[in-house]
């Protein structure tokens, strides 16, 4: 399948996905599209469309949590940025993106 309609099957699933958990596609729209081409890439190079911000490992189990939309392995660190690694999904109540900030993980409030 051509990049570009793998790009839309993706961004259709995709988006059935994060909304039941709270988020939606980046309101920047070129941000959205570059890092949906990048997952169609690694998911063509690797096999499945792996975060394009975090190194495969080649361990399996690892592997498998970095896989989009990996937002229910990381849920509490995302919701605590309001955005997932990659920025490619936020809450849906961001309307600001570039207000949002990387927050590492050992910055996270315990639950
Ligand atoms: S950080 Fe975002 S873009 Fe990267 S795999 Fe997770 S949900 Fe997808």
């Amino acid at each position: 399948m051509e990049t570009a309609k793998r790009k839309e099957v993706l961004r259709s699933w995709f988006a059935g996905v994060v909304d039941k958990l709270g988020y939606k596609f980046t309101p920047d729209a070129g941000m959205a599209d570059f890092l949906l081409e990048q997952l169609v890439l690694l998911e063509r190079k690797l096999g499945s469309p792996y975060c394009p911000c975090q190194a495969v490992t080649g361990c399996r189990e690892a592997d498998m949590k970095i896989v989009c939309p990996c937002i229910p392995y990381h849920r509490r660190h995302f919701d605590h940025m309001k955005q997932c690694w990659c920025g490619l999904y936020v809450h849906k109540d961001v309307t600001d993106p570039s207000a949002l900030r990387q927050i590492p993980a050992d910055e996270v409030p315990p639950a």
